[in-house]
């Protein structure tokens, strides 16, 4: 029972130096998340927005090709107006001269309401470029800020990992199980000692009796308030040194 108390005790103090070195990055992982997702969708609303634009501008073009033809046609019809033999033709090239008219002023008023559009979008695209080129900027402060913290425990949690491997390879499976269950549900510690007769984890003080079941160590004990798995003062000194 000791060694099964002192690998979970062990566990817990390494689990806290890690716990220790998240802090110390504190919320810059979280921030970076939060700025890359915020670039990301400003910038895919930046490319929808300019693929519109492309997509408008080559129906200008088109509709640009479709008038110069509607204008060389009407030329060669206005051309034959010279030379029509009765009035029957005459009205027929005038009809077709009117026609054309009418394609080319309905090409024109499509295309100013799709230049009016891109316009505006281009002006859009443009009024997040400097929100953009902020978040650009920001983001990689804090990337390097989040590099710079990485790299300088980088070798200390290599080791800390490496002894976890090591301790929890110790811990029996049940126990393991049960400590990664209080762990997440009570926000890290799942191991406490005993402090004046008190629980170290939730202040709850201990009946005698039990105080001294559980330095007798006849099984593993769990605090009555909060849950975690409680070590013998005597046990966790051991394992501290
Ligand atoms: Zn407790």
């Amino acid at each position: 029972m000791r060694d099964r108390l002192k690998a979970l005790y062990e566990l817990q103090l390494i689990d806290d130096q890690l716990d220790e070195l998240e802090a110390l990055r504190g919320d810059l992982p979280n921030n970076v998340k939060e700025l890359q997702l915020k670039l990301s969708q400003l910038e895919s609303s930046v490319d929808a927005k300019q693929a519109e634009i492309d997509e408008s501008a080559a129906k200008r073009a088109l509709n640009e090709a479709d008038m110069e033809k509607f204008l060389e046609n009407q030329k060669k019809y206005k051309a034959q107006l010279y030379s029509v033999k009765n009035n029957k033709e005459y009205d027929a090239l005038t009809k077709s001269i009117d026609q054309a008219d009418e394609e080319i002023k309905k090409r024109e008023m499509e295309n100013a309401a799709l230049l009016e559009r891109e316009l505006a979008m281009k002006a859009d695209i443009e009024s997040v470029a400097p929100q953009c080129d902020e978040i650009k900027e920001e983001l990689k402060a804090k990337e390097a800020d989040l590099k710079t913290i990485i790299k300088s425990s980088e070798r200390e949690e290599l080791k800390i990992r490496e002894d976890r491997v090591r301790v929890e390879a110790k811990v029996k499976k049940a126990d393991l199980s049960k400590y990664l269950h209080i762990r997440k549900a009570k926000g890290g510690k799942a191991v406490v000692t005993i402090d004046r007769k008190a629980c170290t984890g939730c202040h709850y003080v201990i009946p005698p009796q039990r105080q001294l079941e559980i330095r007798r160590m006849d099984k593993l004990f769990t605090c009555e308030s909060c849950g975690r798995f409680i070590v013998p003062t005597d046990v966790a000194d051991e394992v501290k040194q």
